[in-house]
């Protein structure tokens, strides 16, 4: 089975969660083929939007992003270098290096297509550590996916690899019927439609970017949200239908 694993912030907010990570990864990896896409460590991307906007207000838009992403870029690196320390063998690769390609809309870029390489590096034995994110124009201006987007970057490779299934690991153990967080008695779902996933993607529940709903219904990749601090929970599968 070829699965993409996605971390979000909080989940390799710092070092000893990125060895945590890594474990969870290298165990997978034994009987699974693997991608791993990571986002940037904790509040990382608030604190580089913080810093341009203590120059002005309006940032250049490609400088921006330029800024934004070095968040993953850092992530990537310190995942390969803990999952290669644990001696599982990993590769880490930016956006430009794995060719996804975007449109120019800085900010909230659209991901048109992807023309990675790294099929040839997991057949290998190797994990290529993939930033989310991030992409890249025709004209090799780096963008960004827009506030969350790693999700929708995850999806995309999922789908670029044909990858069986996406699992999006974050700091719940699943989605709920409400924010868990914020309704304490919030019921875990074991599975959602597509539809469902993304009406309530739109209405604000954060724990999956509205494009990677779209992506994975569009190319009908099943995605399993699930628990960074409970990786052994199945989590919520989010597909066409329950079968999945
Ligand atoms: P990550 O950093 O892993 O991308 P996010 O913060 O983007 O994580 O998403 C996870 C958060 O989404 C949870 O901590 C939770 O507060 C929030 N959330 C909002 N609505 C829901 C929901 N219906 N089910 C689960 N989590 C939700
Ligand atoms: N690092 C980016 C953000 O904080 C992307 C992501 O986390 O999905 O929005
Ligand atoms: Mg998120």
């Amino acid at each position: 089975m070829r699965i993409v694993m996605k971390f979000g912030g909080t989940s390799i907010a710092d070092t000893d969660k990125i060895k945590n990570v890594a474990k969870i990864i290298a165990n997978q990896q034994r009987t699974h083929e693997i991608a791993v896409i990571v986002s940037a460590m904790g509040k990382t991307t608030n604190a580089l939007t913080t810093l341009a906007h203590q120059i002005t207000d309006k940032p250049n838009l490609r400088e921006l992003d330029a800024l934004l992403s070095t968040g993953e870029c850092t992530s990537v690196a310190l995942m390969a270098i803990a999952l290669n320390s644990i001696g599982c063998p990993a590769i880490s690769y930016n956006a430009w290096q794995t060719g996804i390609l975007t449109d120019d809309n800085f900010g909230n870029a659209e991901i048109k297509h992807i023309t990675t390489p790294i099929i040839s590096v997991i057949n290998e034995g190797i994990v290529p550590v993939i930033t989310g994110f991030q992409g890249i124009t025709d004209k090799k201006d780096i963008t960004t996916l827009g506030r969350e987007g790693s999700d929708t970057s995850a999806v995309a490779i999922a789908a670029a690899i044909g990858a069986d299934r996406c699992d999006i690991y974050t700091d719940v153990d699943g989605v709920y019927d409400a924010d868990p967080n914020v309704v304490k008695t919030a019921k875990k779902l074991n599975f959602i439609s597509y539809d469902d996933m993304l009406n309530m993607a739109n209405n604000g529940a954060k724990v999956l970017h509205p494009r990677s709903v779209i992506t994975a219904r569009q190319y009908n990749i099943p995605v399993r949200v699930r628990g960074t601090f409970t990786p052994n929970d199945e989590g919520t599968l989010v597909a066409a239908s329950k079968q999945k």
